[in-house]
């Protein structure tokens, strides 16, 4: 057996896989140098229908879907002094409709922040209390 709900569809069935080259401009951590890079992606375009086979799962995971580019280039070999070096494995999967308008990064912290930050309480909870309220009484009966 290979998955546990045994009739949904790969998510590879859902999708047109097209290659394609783009440009990504990498920072080469020993030299410090920056350079631009030609990658290899594959763009991942959802069909146009559902394909046959499909059930209700798969109809509302399809729904769900967009359109995304896959990283298959894993490396880079620096331009300036010929180390290869790895490309940043936050920059593997790329959604579509992000390519137009990509969030700085200051803009994407202070939203992880506001997703991570504001409901959850202070990690420290009390401080330790002074040793004279800990320490056993001495004497009385
Ligand atoms: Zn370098």
């Amino acid at each position: 057996m290979s998955y546990d709900r045994g009739m949904s569809l790969d998510e590879r069935a859902f999708f047109t896989d097209r290659p394609e080259t783009r440009q990504g401009k990498y920072t080469c951590p020993k030299c410090r140098r920056t350079n631009d890079y030609p990658i290899r992606w594959v763009r991942r375009v959802k069909k146009d229908r559902l394909p046959g086979g499909a059930d209700e799962g798969d109809r509302a995971r399809f729904a769900k879907l967009k359109d995304y580019l896959l990283r298959l280039d894993e490396d880079v070999v620096c331009k300036a002094c010929g180390k290869k070096f790895e490309i940043p494995s936050q920059h593997s999967l790329m959604f579509v409709d992000q390519l137009a308008g990509l969030p700085n990064d200051e803009e994407l912290e202070a939203e992880i922040r506001a997703a991570s930050g504001e409901t959850e309480p202070e990690p420290e909870a009390k401080p330790a209390l002074p040793a004279r309220f800990t320490r056993k009484p001495t004497g009385w009966k």
